[in-house]
C-alpha cells in the first residue's frame, strides 16, 4: 500500500474527522528510517526502546471511540513516536501526552513541534494522569494495563471517555471504552488487542483521597460484572 491509497477502508471506522486525520498525518515521519517503506501498511512497527507504533487500524478505532469534537480536551498515555498524538491534534488543538521513557518523550516532542502539532508532551508515569490540567473529555491509553488506573478515571470530565487496553499478558488484552456518567462509570468492549505493557514507574505516593477510593471501588465493581 502506498500513501496515496491511504487510509485503507476499515468496515468499522467511518467518522470523517478520524479518516481525515489518518489521511493527513504522514506516518512515515514517525517510524525509524529503516521501516519507512512499511509505514503505509496496516501493521505495528518498532520505534526503539522495545516499544512500537500501533497498528493504524487500532489508532483509528481508538480515536473514533473517543468521539472527539474540535473543542475536546484530550490526554494520551504512552506518547511513543507521537503518531497517535498527531492524529488527536488533527482533530482538536488541546492534546497532552505522557511518556515514561524520557528519550522517546523528547524525540516525540521535537518531531511534533517540527510538524506544527501543538501537543504538550511530558515525561512521567502516565498511570497518574496529568492532574494539573484535568478534567479531560477524552483519555487514551496506548499501553496495556492489568487494571484501569483510578487516577485516569478520576480525571474524566462529565460525559468523558477513556479508551484503554486492559489485560496482563500479551494475548488476553481487551480494549475497553469507559464513560463517565455522573458518579457512575460504564464500560463497552471494543476489540481484542495486543499492546506493550503500561509500566509502573512512579513510587506509591500520598494516601488516596476519598474520591479516588470511591472510583477504585466503582472500577472494581464495573470489571467484576460481565
Ligand atoms: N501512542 C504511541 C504508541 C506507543 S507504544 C504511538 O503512536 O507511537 C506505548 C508507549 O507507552 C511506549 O512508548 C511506552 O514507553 C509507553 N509507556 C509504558 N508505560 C507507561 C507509563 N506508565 N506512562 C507513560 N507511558 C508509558
Amino acid at each position: 500500500m502506498s500513501a496515496k491509497d491511504w487510509p485503507p477502508r476499515w468496515p468499522d471506522v467511518n467518522d470523517p474527522a478520524v479518516l481525515d486525520a489518518m489521511a493527513a498525518v504522514p506516518r512515515h515521519l514517525f517510524v525509524p528510517p529503516q521501516y519507512r517503506d512499511q509505514a503505509y501498511e496496516d501493521i505495528p512497527l518498532p520505534i526503539g526502546h522495545g516499544q512500537t507504533i500501533s497498528q493504524p487500524y487500532i489508532v483509528a478505532l481508538m480515536t473514533q471511540a473517543l468521539s472527539l469534537r474540535p473543542d475536546s480536551r484530550v490526554l494520551e498515555i504512552g506518547t511513543g513516536s507521537g503518531y497517535q498524538s498527531a492524529i488527536l491534534a488533527h482533530i482538536t488543538p488541546t492534546v497532552r501526552s505522557v511518556e515514561t521513557i524520557a528519550e522517546l518523550a523528547e524525540a516525540a516532542r521535537e518531531r511534533l513541534q517540527g510538524l506544527g502539532y501543538g501537543v504538550c508532551v511530558r515525561a512521567g508515569d502516565g498511570r497518574l494522569g496529568w492532574p494539573e490540567h484535568a478534567p479531560y473529555d477524552g483519555i487514551i491509553v496506548t499501553a496495556a494495563s492489568p487494571d484501569v488506573p483510578p487516577a485516569l478515571a478520576a480525571q474524566l470530565a462529565e460525559g468523558g471517555r477513556l479508551v484503554i487496553p486492559v489485560g496482563e499478558g500479551s494475548w488476553d488484552q481487551m480494549l475497553w471504552l469507559i464513560r463517565r456518567d455522573g458518579d457512575r462509570l460504564q464500560k463497552q468492549f471494543l476489540a481484542d488487542v495486543r499492546f506493550v505493557p503500561l509500566v509502573a514507574s512512579a513510587s506509591p505516593h500520598e494516601p488516596e483521597d476519598t474520591a479516588l477510593t470511591q472510583i477504585r471501588k466503582e472500577l472494581q465493581s464495573l470489571f467484576s460484572r460481565r
